[in-house]
């Protein structure tokens, strides 16, 4: 839910596009009276939407833009499909089924043909989800041992803004590891220091927001045995692979971070970013069905037949699921493997072109996380132009390429990323190319008069934060 201002809306300009369709007044602000013609709206609302992005140019989304048609039939033909409706849909509801067992075998879980787990909106409620689940498990824990459920936390990296989310609306201390100085991500050392009794878990990141790469979730769990077997403390690990759960397991088979890991209890995923499947569908997979404390569950009788359920939601489409599943079918592991290490190999060629411009230092270089790259300014204060001038002259060219600054401590740290997806092309990478070199001789010649900064951006835009997408 968008919380829209509505003095804010007449002000943006979006909103002012004229339509000879349909009167301007009637189509904004006041719910209208009577009824339309059909075609007349259609051509109203899909003139509106030419003004949207190409999806094709921008580079910082992490969600999937690319669509077969036949998942666009799929999708049509599902459209009525509702997920909670598992009585009346019981294919829908054994697709699903099938999606889980799927990806507990993907994941190494030990029991991946009973093992537990769920179909979310995307990565954002599994992690909810998996939170709880954390949350639940040691107030057992410690109520079994008679000791307070006062003061629970939770220990994490630069996260996603869905752990903040968790955090806050599930009363649970935030513990986050601040980034310092040249280490961007979550090290064993810091998770340590942090860990207490109280500690529900250890969330890791497998491709983080920030800068794409992976964080050591195999030197982390060595970390919390080697605490256990000093101090007792039995702290779980939930992977969040949003992006990294549908990559590892093809590119990088070797990389321990999965249920092989027996700390790693819970992982979650997104569907519709490197998934492939359309908007709207995430995953939260349990290691073996007790790690799921089963008074999460909830029985579910009155749309006939008895449905356990563990969701923040209730309805929900089931379209987005049944196309999880045609990629898992159509592509397989060789097709998945394939199209990633495309990606991968488009992320690195950028990186190397890139780092010749000059004013450039590669932060990450596509290597051994999301196929991706993220870069700073050598020397940010002699430069005549911030990444934020950048970003902004590469979006009148319609190329969308963030510039953002770190997460604390490293605030001073402006970088700027782009993410290769599935349907992004050489001919694209030499086209984004040739734009940057445009852009970077105006600079040359005629540098801005005014630096943009990170403040300037929100004041002068609409531009919102891409950093989290
Ligand atoms: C995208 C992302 C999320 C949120 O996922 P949605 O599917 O957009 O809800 C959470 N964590 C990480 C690391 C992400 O990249």
């Amino acid at each position: 839910m968008a919380l829209h201002d509505t003095e804010e809306l007449k002000a943006a300009p979006s909103n002012q596009v004229e339509s000879d369709v349909l009167d301007h007044e009637t189509q904004t602000y006041v719910f209208p009276e009577q009824r339309q013609n059909p075609q007349t709206v259609y051509q109203t609302i899909h003139d509106q939407l030419i003004l949207d992005g190409n999806s094709q140019q921008n580079l910082a989304t992490f969600c999937t833009t690319w669509i077969e048609p036949e998942v666009k039939q799929l999708m049509d033909e599902s459209a009525d499909k509702n997920m909670i409706d598992k009585d009346e849909y019981p294919q829908t509801a054994a697709i699903e089924e099938r999606c889980v067992h799927m990806l507990a075998d993907l994941w190494n879980s030990p029991e991946a043909a009973s093992t537990i787990g769920c179909s979310t909106t995307g990565s954002s409620e599994a992690a909810m989800l998996g939170g709880l689940a954390l949350k639940w498990n040691w107030r057992k824990r410690r109520r079994g041992q008679g000791k307070s459920t006062d003061a629970p936390n939770l220990v994490m990296g630069p996260v996603q803004v869905c752990w903040h989310k968790f955090c806050r609306y599930f009363d649970v201390e935030i513990r986050e590891v601040p980034m310092e100085g040249d280490r961007l991500l979550l090290t064993s050392q810091e998770v340590l220091k942090l860990c207490d009794e109280n500690t529900i878990g250890v969330v890791v990141t497998l491709g983080v927001t920030f800068t794409l790469q992976y964080e050591p979730v195999h030197e982390i769990s060595l970390a919390l045995d080697k605490l256990q077997a000093e101090t007792g403390l039995d702290i779980p690990i939930h992977v969040d692979g949003a992006s990294g759960g549908f990559l590892a397991p093809f590119i990088q088979p070797e990389l321990l971070w999965d249920f092989r890991l027996p700390r790693v209890k819970s992982i979650n995923a997104s569907g519709h970013k490197f998934g492939l499947a359309p908007l709207g569908v995430g995953w939260a997979l349990w290691r073996e069905k007790h790690d799921l404390p089963s008074e999460l569950i909830f029985e579910v009788n009155y749309l006939g037949g008895n449905m356990p359920t563990f969701a923040l939601n209730f309805s929900r489409p089931g379209g987005e699921i049944i196309c999880q599943y045609y990629n898992f079918l159509r592509l397989g592991k060789e097709g998945y493997r394939e199209i990633q290490i495309e990606c991968s190999a488009l992320g690195r060629y950028l990186a190397d072109k890139i780092a010749e411009f000059g004013p450039f230092r590669i932060i990450y270089n596509g290597e051994g996380g999301i196929p991706g790259l993220c870069w700073e300014l050598k020397d940010p204060t002699s430069s005549n132009f911030t990444l934020y001038d950048f970003a902004d002259r590469l979006r009148e060219r319609g190329w969308l390429v963030p510039a953002y600054s770190m997460p604390p401590n490293r605030e001073d740290l402006v970088i700027q990323r782009i993410l290769i997806r599935h349907g992004f092309t050489l001919e694209m990478a030499g086209e984004l190319l040739v734009q940057m070199q445009i852009v970077l001789d105006e600079f040359a010649h005629h540098p801005p008069a005014e630096r943009l900064t990170d403040s300037l951006v929100g004041a002068e835009s609409s531009a919102h934060d891409h950093s989290g997408r």
